[in-house]
């Protein structure tokens, strides 16, 4: 090794930076060490080093704004980045050390290994310079920096050969497309592909940045002013076209661009013309970009922020940026860096900056962003511990326009076309009402006191309501149903007032008849786990709803489930239609729960007919079949639409009364005792009766059975 090679470390542990110049100087090199920030760039200008040896977590400075310095500075001399944290964080901090144009020698992770440090003083370090598991583009191409030159660039740029690729974001929770993030592709004629971690950092060095960051603008805002329009007309691409006139499209932009006023004052204009809301368009800062100069960005952030555009903090982690700094600004998202999220699986580390970044960003009200997701448990994990919005390999990688429509079409679409392929599998659209749905929404009704009630399965084009309470019209068109929203989250969506929601204040169903003022809807599943549709309440007067209420109605909605799935012929006696005791017990076992849930008295009635099998015998089994038929429209016309009622054996039957006041049960015989007594002769219709009240205990519908079995005998008969 020539004895002119020049180390220069900056450490603030005199013992590390006495190690390390102690390892250079044994393998020949020059080396001196400081252990300060001034006395580090004073020698940086006078000694020219050809190396740097940097540890970036330093308690008194900070490594990053150093790095940002020398980048400032024009530096040449080959980065080492030493540290005693992880290698992966290590790694990062090279990945964004290379952004800032600086060259990286290799990372000299602890404990110090005296090969390794002379490898990377050799520049034989080279070859395991920071990288992700999977090669980069820029890592594949064999063109080297130098190879590519101002001209280059400019070429690249006049010719179009700068396009974009586009990488799809969900929103966790709900597994639904949330925008698309582009990024800049270059295929050299000769050199073939160079990543944008090569000619990024290229042109922000031949001051041809801003001409880049705005064809990037353009091409994107272009293609996604298109997007909606290169689908297919058939009907059933209708919602995703829809939908894809909400989604954003996340643009990278660069430090040195941020100050490009005039760059950003164009691109409000190009929104304008291409019909495109600033608030879709998501700027990419990151995070070390957005610290260099705080006061100024501030200004400038502030000014994007205020023209509708939102901004992002990229790479969130690697900088150890303020977190002041960062509350002050005004950003709308934090995404996580990738190097925490492909790692989160197998380091408890990584998972706690992922954590915590989240409860970080969700305590400053931002969304929060993983990229790097590679795998399905990855996603899991981010969505279990509420990370809002997901990207990564697992969902898509980067793709050129044409393989987004493919993607849209099989991949995000399929859950819409599989949700209208399990719905129209139940034939059930179209079919006239149902008896076990209307008891649900007369109960939803009759619990939260509202005049609507509804069980809405949406269709491609419309909702259609299979029980409708308080509503005359069996479908309102799609794009204005309300339920078409709720279905897109896993859980209960409440409008407390209408009118003060911009979503919705001008909806016709607002405006006009039924003049919906209070909402709330739960989604309702098929067993495959598609959302078909809600059960909903619906009131015109404005209403708040509690936590309490939101499981109340999640449990009334879970009822409805249950129907779609029960067996409903094994359910049924076929003789009355009445539920038989397989059908009641199972409902009512629901029932008895929600009135737990939710502190409702309930009453079970058991009745049976006295005497039925001497009339058999006396009338014939064809009569007795009459009585029975008889016997049980009576009970429909003396109890609710809303209560559970049974033929429970061959002559007893079984009702249950949910949300019923205490002297109820009392009320409810003599009703029917009146109306049996209206009954024309002959008939059996001498019954003894008796009745429980659900108790605290009660956990089972047998016990409330028995209680109401004993109270029968001991009653008069009727
Ligand atoms: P970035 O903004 O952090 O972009 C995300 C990078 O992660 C992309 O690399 C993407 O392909 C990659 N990625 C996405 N999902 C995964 C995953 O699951 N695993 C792994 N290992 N990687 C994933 P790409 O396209 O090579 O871009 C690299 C960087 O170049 C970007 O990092 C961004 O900083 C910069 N860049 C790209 N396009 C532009 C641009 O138009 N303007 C500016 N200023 N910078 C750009
Ligand atoms: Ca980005
Ligand atoms: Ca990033």
């Amino acid at each position: 090794m020539a004895a002119t090679t020049r180390l220069l470390i900056l450490d603030d542990d005199p013992l590390t930076g006495q190690t390390i110049a102690n390892i250079a100087i044994m393998a020949g090199v020059e080396a001196r060490y400081v252990d300060e920030p001034a006395a580090f760039f004073q020698q940086v200008k006078d000694w020219q080093p050809d190396f740097i040896a940097l540890d970036l977590v330093m308690p008194r400075m900070d490594g990053v704004q150093v790095m940002v310095e020398l980048a400032r500075l024009g530096c040449h001399a080959e980065i080492i980045i030493s540290s005693g944290v992880g290698g992966r964080v290590l790694d990062a901090a090279a990945r964004s050390a290379a952004e800032h144009g600086l060259n990286i020698a290799g990372v000299l992770a602890k404990p110090f290994s005296p090969a390794r440090l002379r490898a990377l003083l050799k520049d034989e370090g080279a070859a395991d310079t920071p990288s992700t598991a999977m090669p980069t583009v820029a890592e594949l191409t064999t063109a080297s920096d130098s190879d590519i030159s101002h001209q280059d660039l400019q070429t690249a740029l006049d010719r179009k050969q700068i396009t974009l690729v586009y990488q799809p974001k969900i929103n966790c929770r709900t597994g639904l497309l949330a925008g698309f993030e582009a990024l800049a592709r270059w295929h050299h004629p000769d050199y073939g592909p160079v990543g944008p971690d090569r000619f990024i950092p290229l042109a922000e060095r031949y001051g041809l940045i801003d001409a880049l960051t705005e064809s990037v603008m353009v091409q994107g805002l272009r293609w996604l002013s298109q997007l909606p329009l290169q689908l297919d007309d058939a009907a059933e691409f209708d919602y995703l076209r829809r939908r894809l006139r909400d989604i954003t499209l996340s643009i990278n932009i660069s430090a040195s661009s941020l100050n490009n006023i005039d760059l950003f004052e164009r691109m409000n204009e190009y929104c304008q013309s291409m019909g495109i809301r600033p608030e879709r368009l998501i700027f990419e800062l990151t995070e070390s970009c957005a610290m260099e100069d705080p006061i100024s960005s501030l200004d400038i952030l502030t000014r994007l922020r205020m023209k509708g555009f939102h901004l992002s903090i990229d790479d969130f982690g690697t900088g150890y940026s303020s977190m002041l700094q960062l509350a002050r600004l005004p950003f709308s998202e934090i995404k996580i860096d990738k190097s925490f999220v492909m790692t989160a699986a197998g380091s408890k580390e990584s998972r706690t900056v992922i954590k915590t970044i989240i409860d970080l960003g969700h305590g400053l009200g931002l969304y929060t962003s993983a990229e790097g997701i590679e795998s399905d448990e990855a996603l899991e994990y981010l969505r279990s511990i509420g990370c809002d919005l997901a990207q990564g390999y697992a969902i898509a990688r980067p793709m050129p326009a044409e393989a987004v429509l493919d993607w849209l079409r099989e991949g995000q679409l399929s859950d819409e076309s599989r949700r209208l392929q399990v719905l129209h599998s139940l034939n059930i659209l179209d079919t006239p009402p149902d008896e076990r749905f209307d008891r649900i929404t007369r109960l939803a009704a009759r619990l939260f006191r509202v005049p609507i009630a509804l069980f809405t399965l949406v269709d491609s084009n419309r909702q259609w309501f299979k029980s409708s309470l308080g509503l005359d019209v069996t479908e309102t068109a799609r794009d204005i149903s309300f339920c078409t929203h709720a279905i897109e989250q896993e859980d209960v969506m409440v409008i407390p007032d209408a009118t003060q929601n911009p979503a919705f204040k001008n909806n016709p169903l607002v405006l006009q008849d039924p003049n919906i003022r209070f909402y709330a809807g739960c989604p309702v599943h098929a067993d495959t786990g598609s959302r078909l549709g809600t059960l909903c309440l619906i009131d015109r007067e404005p209403r708040e709803f509690s936590r309490h209420d939101e499981a109340i109605l999640r449990h009334a909605a879970q009822m409805i489930e249950n129907e779609l799935t029960a067996d409903f012929l094994a359910h049924v006696d076929p003789l009355t239609n009445m539920l038989n005791r397989r059908g009641f017990d199972s409902r009512a076992q629901e029932a008895l729960s929600l009135c737990h849930d939710a502190d409702l008295q309930a009453c079970l009635f058991l009745l049976d007919l006295v005497n039925f099998k001497a009339f058999n015998q006396q009338h014939g089994p064809a009569a007795g079949d009459r009585a029975l038929i008889e016997f049980s429209r009576l009970l429909r016309e003396t109890f609710r639409g809303s209560d559970l009622i049974a033929r429970y054996g061959d002559d007893d039957f079984v009702i249950l009364m949910v949300d019923i006041d205490p002297l109820g049960p009392q009320a409810a015989l003599r009703r029917l005792r009146t109306i049996a007594r209206a009954i024309e002769q002959p008939h059996p219709f001498s019954y003894n009766a008796g009745w429980a009240l659900l108790e605290s205990g009660d956990d089972s519908v047998q016990q409330l059975v028995l209680r109401a079995s004993d109270r029968m005998h001991s009653e008069d008969r009727h």
